[in-house]
């Protein structure tokens, strides 16, 4: 038996990977990713493979970056984790602050976490507390859209709009309203007009927000295009139309730029090509160039103010895991 050929054995019998039949995965012999230089991984055998999907799409600079190896070699010499529980450390801080000063300027405080599914699950919980926080706990529902994918832990599927992980784990769920999918709206309602798509997408949350308002903590959106559901994009509008409804009816607006964050749409972020200034952002995949687990959730000032207080009157965000 080849060094390879064992650790498909192992690999079949051992581990058990993501959205993956584990009856069939191995019958094609799967890439075992040894190595990797630039835009190629190298599995154990050698061959070279063009990684075009970007290690899922987080890999943005390519593989072993001389910047990004250098500065994580640097930083295991000092300390490799620490807690953000009633402590700091400098890279965390300087990310906090590049991040402000980087994403949209409505976007003033920076939380991390873990992976994108977490950082909408942090805007989430932001988004309740916020509400019980100003003392109107009746808004409590999400608004989203069918197609959606924002991650897959359970208050990310429960925001999300597959229909599949909808039947499997719905019993679990939480929950929401759901609008239709601008992209699906515009190619099978109105032939493809972007113009009257948006404004009967628009028309629509008009009337959820006039009719429900009330009862609506916040509206989640992808950052202009519904990615995992096929690369969606949206009509022109959308995103800054619903942060107009959103304000008007006093609702919160949730921007997931887990995908779309990082240059993905051509800007840094796809928020600018309507300026559109978000109460919440999500971010994640592109953010640590793929070498790390990491994510963020960005909070507007208004936001953040209603989670202080003295201390002991339980005002804040109650959120943290242990590599947060
Ligand atoms: C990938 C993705 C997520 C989930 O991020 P994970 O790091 O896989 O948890 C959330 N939202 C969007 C838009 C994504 O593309």
């Amino acid at each position: 038996m080849t060094e390879t050929e064992e650790l498909r054995e192992w690999d079949r019998r051992y581990f058990w990977h993501p959205f993956t039949q584990m009856q069939c995965y191995g019958d094609d012999d799967p890439w075992i990713i040894e190595r990797a230089e630039g835009n190629y991984v190298y599995d154990t055998e050698g061959h070279r493979c063009l990684d075009a999907i970007a290690s899922l799409w987080c890999n943005i600079h390519g593989h072993r970056h001389p910047r990004l190896d250098a500065a994580l070699i640097a930083q295991i010499g000092k300390v490799a984790h620490s807690t953000a529980l009633g402590a700091s450390n400098p890279p965390a801080i300087h990310l906090a602050k590049a991040l402000v000063e980087i994403t949209p300027a409505s976007l003033q405080h920076c939380f991390f976490s873990e992976d994108g599914s977490e950082a909408v699950e942090v805007a989430i919980k932001m988004a309740a507390q916020y509400w019980c926080n100003l003392g109107r706990p009746e808004k409590h529902l999400f608004l989203t859209l069918d197609n959606a994918y924002h991650g897959d832990t359970v208050g990310a599927v429960s925001v999300g709009g597959f229909p599949l992980f909808h039947a499997v784990y719905g019993h679990l769920l939480f929950p929401t309203l759901r609008l239709p999918s601008p992209y699906v709206l515009q190619w099978e309602d109105c032939e493809g007009d972007p113009l009257q798509a948006t404004a009967a997408w628009l028309a629509t949350l008009e009337s959820t927000l006039q009719d429900q308002g009330g009862e609506i903590a916040a509206l989640i959106l992808e950052g202009g295009v519904q990615g995992a559901a096929g690369i969606l994009p949206f009509p022109p509008g959308i995103l800054a139309g619903a942060q107009r409804l959103c304000r008007a009816y006093e609702v919160l607006l949730i921007i997931d730029e887990v995908a779309t964050g990082f240059g993905r749409s051509g800007k840094l972020f796809s928020c600018e090509w309507e300026s559109v200034e978000p109460d919440l952002l999500a971010l994640g995949k592109g953010l640590s160039g793929g070498y790390l687990p990491l994510a963020a959730t960005l909070a507007a000032e208004h936001v953040y103010a209603v989670f202080l207080a003295p201390f002991g009157e339980t005002r804040q965000f109650y959120y943290g895991h242990t590599y947060t």
